[in-house]
């Protein structure tokens, strides 16, 4: 039995992503033995912060690091940063932060909501977002007639949340912010590539360890050392109740080693995914074949498309049915409304791909015997 079946919870089986509400990501054997060890002992806290800085920089090729609860914390502790310094008076009183300046300039096509809403982070960090141009159209010069002396950085979120079209791209943002010596923070929390941000020149970048990382529930900010102190001296201020744990730090760390050689196998991801759809060849009023990422990412996931007329149901019923079933199976299902589903092979655990064809053709056969 799981742990979380010892407190009644119902088993879940994961095929639509790196879903926050189904626990991000389910880590490796080597991070869960990391962590483990590390909950059963003591260390000196702020060193660890120190040392784990030196890993994400490692890992990112920038000069330093701070690990955090996720990625939005990070840019919680970003925001800070840029306005109270390590002026503890100003660190103190974030979220209030009257007389310095404290604007955070960006599109509004990038106010995104990702589970929260991205503007009330730069609240909390004590910034007043300043939206700048239209929800699909920005200008160069919106985001340079927006920064003023009570603008603290400019604030960019890659994102396929994001507005995709007429958008400002990071390049245009970070010439515009150093031009008027302003940082430009990075949100990226899902992004593959650790080193990308860093090297195009921002000088924040705020990453989810439980996303394309593959991690425990954490995050961590990367970027230039002097803004990176000043978002680690937040945790004496609104970064406090945003504390990462010990063994959160030390998983983050050994999540990153073992992602040094870049996301997990995207072979084995097709791979999957061609078993799934080679199982499911010839069952009545299912379609299926293999899909790139819509965003172009090494993902490949089983597209199951549904033709109501044969199946008895459509995709929006396919995909309730598997997720009422025990265990309940969950699947990318923001596209089921027009006909499919698809099965996300890298949360699957080894052989939950079996189970999942084998529960579609029961409900596909379940539904025939109940028109017999
Ligand atoms: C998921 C996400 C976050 C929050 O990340 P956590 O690690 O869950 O805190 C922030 N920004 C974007 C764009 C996201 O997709």
């Amino acid at each position: 039995m799981s742990s979380f079946e010892s407190i009644g919870c119902h088993p879940v089986i994961n095929a639509s992503g790196k879903m926050t509400a189904l626990g991000a990501s389910a880590v490796t054997e080597t991070v869960a033995r990391s962590m483990a060890t590390a909950a059963q002992d003591y260390v000196n806290i702020d060193q660890l912060l120190r040392r784990a800085g030196t890993v994400i920089g490692a890992a990112t090729g920038a000069e330093d690091g701070v690990p955090t609860t996720g990625a939005a914390s990070a840019v919680v502790l970003a925001v800070a940063a840029l306005i109270a310094g390590e002026d503890l008076t100003r660190i103190e009183a974030i979220p209030e932060s009257t007389g310095v300046p404290n604007e955070i300039v960006l599109q509004k096509g990038h106010a995104i909501h990702f589970g929260s809403a991205i503007t009330q982070l730069v609240r909390l960090g004590g910034g007043v977002p300043i939206e700048v141009g239209q929800v699909n159209h920005t200008l160069e010069a919106h985001l340079r007639g927006s920064i003023s002396e009570r603008t603290a950085g400019l604030l960019f979120v890659q994102s396929h949340h994001t507005v995709q079209k007429g958008m400002q791209s990071l390049a245009a943002t970070i010439e515009a912010a150093h031009e008027a010596g302003l940082p430009v923070i990075v949100d990226a929390a899902a992004e593959e590539d650790l080193r990308r941000y860093i090297s195009a020149g921002a000088d924040l970048v705020a990453y989810s360890g439980g996303k394309a990382l593959g991690g425990p529930t954490s995050g961590f900010l990367c970027g230039r050392a002097d803004l990176i102190a000043a978002a680690r001296a937040q945790y004496a201020g609104v970064g406090r109740p945003m504390k990462v744990g010990k063994e959160a730090i030390i998983g983050l760390c050994t999540a990153l080693e073992e992602y040094r050689d870049g996301p997990p196998d995207s072979g084995r991801l097709r791979d999957v995914a061609q078993y799934v759809v080679d199982e499911l060849q010839g069952v009545r009023g299912i379609r299926s074949r293999v899909t790139q990422d819509e965003a172009g990412r090494e993902i490949w996931r089983a597209t199951v498309t549904v033709d109501p007329t044969e199946a008895g149901f459509d995709a929006v019923e396919l995909s309730r049915r598997l997720r009422e079933g025990t265990p309940a199976i969950h699947t990318r299902d923001h596209l089921a409304n027009t006909g499919s589903i698809s099965i996300d092979p890298r949360p699957l655990r080894e052989g939950q791909e079996r189970i999942i064809v084998e529960r579609i053709i029961d409900i596909i056969e379940g539904e025939s015997g109940d028109h017999s």
